[in-house]
């Protein structure tokens, strides 16, 4: 083993046989923007072996003030997050083994990415995806880590199905859209992010190297800048809880996914065809330039209409940037890109 991993080495908890069970762990981090960039890089660095990282997103200068892994020229480019993340990760650390899948997370596609991963890292930034991770980890029997961070406050909880309470043995419900505030509406600082993070990659490293006894087994609460810090015990899973208790798994079971999303506080619609396709963006970019400015990299293509800018991914799926009205952004999709 390379002296890369020495002063972990010789922190006894890890040790030699850890490393090793490191080395040889995948870890699925879902979202990779404040809390997901700052998960890839710790584990990265710590050598766990196998990450594999889904996001939907491009890189945006408002992300530079908190999201680690990202550099202007990732914003320039508006590369996705989870490819800008698997380059900025070869650099790191040659020798980990990054799957950079950019996509929106979904009820059909949810079990496959965490198929095969030892544990599952929440990074997402809203509830819809956090409440299908539990239903699908749960239902598989998969560790997941849940973590929030927002303003100067964070909240984290590690879930080990049938053995210590799930998201829904806690939040019964999803909290009503509007309800919570959001790194764009109330802002967030890096202080926070890191916060939360490190407590969740902790938790992550505990278990791959088998150290579960040295889990939290709380639901922690932050503020940093309020000055506090609450750790509510958390005991068995609630009998009645209809994820873990019932085995009723209504997020991952539910008949449609939504087509189209409004991005909270973006001023953005995602729409997302109900089948993903596999556009040729030469083509496609070369289309659209008989009607606008159109910007394109290996993955997307940029395209200003007036007010609007519409960014589409080799799946067919696509931001629309310039309104939170779910009706201009199908019909702009429409025009542009096809039903
Ligand atoms: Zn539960």
């Amino acid at each position: 083993m390379n002296e890369r991993y020495s002063r972990q080495i010789l922190f006894k908890e890890i040790g030699k046989a850890g490393q090793e069970k490191l080395l040889n762990s995948r870890v699925l981090l879902v979202g990779c923007g404040a809390l997901g960039a700052s998960h890839a890089e710790m584990l990265a660095r710590a050598g766990v072996g196998k990450l594999r990282i889904v996001d939907r997103d491009f890189v945006e200068y408002t992300n530079l003030q908190r999201q680690t892994l990202f550099k202007e020229a990732d914003a320039e480019r508006r590369l996705p997050k989870a490819a800008a993340a698997k380059m900025r990760i070869s650099e790191i650390n040659s020798e980990i083994d990054v799957e950079a899948i950019i996509t929106n997370v979904n009820n059909s596609n949810i079990e496959t990415l965490i198929d095969g991963c030892d544990l599952v890292l929440d990074g997402t930034d809203n509830f819809q995806v956090r409440y299908l991770v539990n239903d699908a980890c749960v239902k598989n029997s998969k560790t997941w880590i849940y973590g929030a961070a927002v303003s100067s406050y964070g909240t984290t909880m590690t879930v080990l199905p049938d053995r210590t309470p799930c998201l829904r043995c806690i939040f019964e419900e999803m909290p009503d859209a509007g309800s919570s505030p959001t790194c764009d509406t109330a802002g967030v600082i890096m202080p926070i992010v890191s916060s939360v993070s490190a407590i969740q990659v902790t938790e992550a490293i505990k278990l791959l190297v088998g150290n579960g006894d040295a889990l939290h087994r709380s639901l922690i609460q932050i503020d940093v800048w309020q000055n506090d810090w609450r750790k509510i015990r958390l005991d068995k899973p609630n009998p009645g809880c209809v994820a873990c208790g019932q085995k009723i798994y209504e997020f991952l079971d539910a008949e449609s996914q939504e087509f189209s999303a409004v991005l909270c506080g973006r001023n953005a619609v995602q729409i997302a065809p109900p089948k993903p396709a596999d556009l040729d963006l030469e083509i496609f970019a070369q289309q659209l330039s008989r009607s606008g400015e159109v910007k394109q990299n290996e993955y997307l293509v940029r395209f200003q209409t007036g007010e609007y800018e519409i960014t589409v991914f080799r799946d067919a799926r696509a931001i629309i940037s310039g309104t939170d009205d779910i009706s201009v952004a199908r019909s702009l999709y429409a025009r542009f890109v096809g039903s």
